[in-house]
């Protein structure tokens, strides 16, 4: 094989087939292609649909694995490289909002002498305004916390060596971060900019509830500077707490009583407010942990 193609799909019955057509007709022309589509949890015609494309379409085979539930959208990336034979291996998304003309091209610039060339974002056609502010925001955020540089507006839309993939996969994160992981594991990397469409058919699969978890996932794989930022805030919140003790004693020596508890139940609530928020975030890291040591498989694939 020479070229892999990995496509995670969920619940995308509107445009598969068309997305299908587009696909071959883009790559026309390579040899030794294998697509993967990786059907994740699909509850709708998607599986059905992928059976049919099963098997060779010209220099194209096909391929389709069947998770036994929805895994999310890393995990389905995950199972499609894994699963790849290619020397060469691209990640697309089933919508096309990618435009799979640009994999030749993208191709060429590996053979130029790149290991990763990643897709740059220049615009978003037909996505909300929210959905490109949080963008935006997700991408610096990650940035300024995370210890590794993760290119700004780039998505999983790449194409890698497979020295590249053999050092994705060696990593064991339970969670893994796709677009954080292939930055991490170094290598030449070398943006390919490019316009990302509109989705034409169905709808995102990834709401807000999927996106807040995404971003947590990102941070947490890549940063342990909340963890930090609570010490910070712990000491800073001490410091301050000595100081007020300190006044308070004065004006008990003075004989000035302090007569409001308005204060002092307001900051008693955003004291604990405080406590339990970072009590939280340690939580979360410590989800992650038990989560990395249960050591559960990162998908399951079922049989046909
Ligand atoms: N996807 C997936 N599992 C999920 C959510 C999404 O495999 O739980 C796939 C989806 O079918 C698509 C890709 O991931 O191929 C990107 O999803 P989508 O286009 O909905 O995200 P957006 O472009 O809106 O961020
Ligand atoms: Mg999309």
């Amino acid at each position: 094989m020479e070229l892999s193609v990995v496509v995670p799909v969920f619940n995308e019955e509107e445009c598969i087939e068309s997305s299908f057509t587009r696909i071959k007709s883009a790559l026309n022309g390579m040899k030794n292609v294998e697509l993967i589509f990786v059907n994740d949890g699909s509850r709708d015609l998607t599986p059905h649909k992928l059976n049919s494309f099963k098997g060779k379409h010209a220099e194209i085979e096909v391929k389709v694995l069947n998770f036994s539930r929805n895994f999310g959208h890393s995990a389905a990336v995950l199972a499609g490289i894994e699963a790849s034979k290619g020397d060469l291996v691209a990640i697309i998304d089933a919508d096309m909002q990618d435009p799979p003309e640009l994999i030749p091209q993208m191709v060429k610039k590996i053979h130029e002498g790149h290991d990763v060339v990643y897709g740059l974002r220049l615009s978003r056609e037909g996505e909300t305004f929210f959905k490109k502010l949080s963008a935006w925001f997700f991408y610096r955020l990650i940035n300024s916390l995370a210890s590794i540089d993760i290119p700004k507006d780039a998505g999983d839309f790449r194409v890698m060596t497979r020295e590249v993939v053999n050092a994705v996969l060696s990593c064991e994160d339970h969670s893994p971060f796709m677009r954080g992981l292939v930055a991490w594991v170094g290598f030449r990397q070398s943006p390919f900019p490019y316009h990302r469409e509109e989705r034409k058919l169905g709808t995102t699969k990834y709401p807000l509830r999927k996106m807040i978890k995404f971003a947590w996932q990102a941070i947490s794989s890549f940063s342990n500077t909340p963890l930090l930022f609570i010490t910070y805030l712990g000491l800073g919140m001490t410091v301050v707490s000595g100081l007020i003790g300190v006044w308070a004693l004065k004006q008990k020596i003075n004989g000035e009583v302090i007569p409001g508890w308005t204060s002092l139940l307001l900051g008693f609530l955003a004291g604990n407010a405080v406590t339990l928020l970072m009590l939280g975030i340690m939580g979360l890291y410590l989800g992650k942990v038990i989560d990395q040591v249960r050591g559960r498989p990162r998908y399951i694939v079922k049989n046909d």
